[in-house]
């Protein structure tokens, strides 16, 4: 019989697993790959980017699409006590650009490894290679769980975590069981989808346009999602990479959390991309204009050199159709108005995103009417 029974040994089971186990409870933590914090381990890209130092107000503003069911959780436990509950596994950490927090060694590794040791060290049991397949529950009210095997075994507890993640990056371990699990207890489920995640453009194929454009990133860019109509659905600025089919980076990912419901509602939904923020249409027109005049003799290809990276320029040839051989001096002013077009509104239509497999969050899960919003339990089941 343990006090407490941890499904997940994930960042979420680790820390809960830490906690309690500090408080004196027996702890029994289940993880059912060979290794705990398998997705901790790549967070950031093998950095962990830990926190950040937004004041809370504007830190909601990533937080989903329900910000305010964490404001309790938010002023229990809020940057300066993760800092400090980093600090004193012996974690130490640097703020960076953006306020975004990271351990000093640069090393998500370590992170766990904080962790780890720590319960390691401690009365916590582990166990590793276990699968829990079922919550049991006698009269509303948790009793302990069901693990998978040869011989399926049942942990007693008057009380448990359910901390086995979501469905992204699914090779880490998160593969939809808390989900399952919740759901087999009555619990109602949104459905899932990817996010924070690339998406997918329709008559887009980095191979074919120039093998240089995949895995190049363009800064200071405006992303626009519009819908057929041409109504704005929502904006980003900053950098984002394109793909061999499609495009990822900061900005992409956080513009596909807004529209993952709109896309699995099969809405056509248009990402425009204004790759000259820094000048309006008419500036922009003008400059293009001069351009052309004083580069007659040069061939598009040229002149388009001195508006975007080498990397883009096989982009706005495909997009625009237009000859690259063509001399400047012979551009018509609907070709020019077509580059401007390019350089202040490419468009694609979008057409999926890169699936779970790739998605850094899962969205939905447990509808949060049925969670209390202060102690995160379930409003259904006891324990
Ligand atoms: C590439 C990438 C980069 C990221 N970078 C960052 C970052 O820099 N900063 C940040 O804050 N977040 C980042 N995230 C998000 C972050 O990793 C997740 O939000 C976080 O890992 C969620 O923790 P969790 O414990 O809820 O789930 P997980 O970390 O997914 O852990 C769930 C655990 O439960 C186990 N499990 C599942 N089912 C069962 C079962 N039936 N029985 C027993 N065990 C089970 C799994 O094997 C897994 O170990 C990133 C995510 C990805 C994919």
């Amino acid at each position: 019989m343990y006090d407490l029974i941890i499904i997940g040994a994930g960042a979420s089971g680790l820390i809960s697993a830490i906690v309690a186990t500090r408080q004196g409870q027996r702890v029994l933590l289940i993880e059912k790959m060979s290794q705990a914090g398998r997705k901790l381990r790549i967070t950031g890209k093998g950095r962990c980017n830990l926190t950040n130092t937004l004041p809370l107000k504007d830190f909601l503003k990533h937080c989903g699409s329900e910000p305010r069911f964490l404001y309790p959780s938010f002023n229990k436990f809020f940057t300066k006590d993760v800092v400090t509950f980093f600090g004193d596994l012996g974690v130490k950490t640097v703020e960076e650009r953006g306020g975004r927090i990271f351990p000093q060694s640069g090393k998500a590794q370590d992170v766990f490894l904080a962790m780890i040791n720590e319960l390691e060290d401690s009365d916590c049991r582990i166990l590793k290679d276990t699968e829990v397949t079922k919550l049991i529950v006698e009269e509303g009210k948790i009793v302990g769980v069901q693990t998978k095997g040869y011989k399926p075994q049942i942990f007693k507890s008057p009380k448990v975590i359910l901390a086995a993640g979501g469905e992204s990056y699914p090779l880490t371990g998160s593969q939809g069981d808390g989900v399952r699990l919740a759901k087999e207890v009555g619990h109602n489920i949104i459905p899932t989808l990817p996010s924070l995640v690339g998406l997918k453009l329709k008559h887009y194929n980095g191979e074919r346009i120039d093998p240089s454009i995949i895995g190049f990133g363009v800064r200071n860019v405006n992303a626009t999602i519009t819908l057929e109509s041409g109504k704005k659905v929502c904006q980003e600025f900053g950098e984002l990479t394109f793909r061999e089919n499609g495009v990822e980076g900061p900005i992409i990912i956080t513009l596909s959390r807004q529209i993952a419901r709109l896309l699995s509602q099969g809405e056509r939904l248009f990402l425009n991309i204004d790759f000259k923020t820094a000048l309006s249409e008419q500036e922009l027109d003008e400059k293009l204009l001069s351009e052309l005049n004083i580069r007659g003799k040069e061939d598009l290809r040229s002149v388009l050199r001195a508006f975007l990276p080498h990397e883009l320029i096989y982009l706005a040839i495909y997009q625009t159709a237009l000859d690259p051989r063509k001399k400047a001096s012979f551009v018509t002013s609907q070709e020019r108005k077509e580059i401007l077009a390019f350089l202040k509104h490419c468009q694609f239509e979008i057409i999926g995103d890169f699936g779970f497999e790739q998605a850094i969050v899962t969205q939905g899960g447990v509808d949060l009417k049925e969670i209390n919003q202060k102690t995160l339990e379930s409003k259904l089941i006891k324990g």
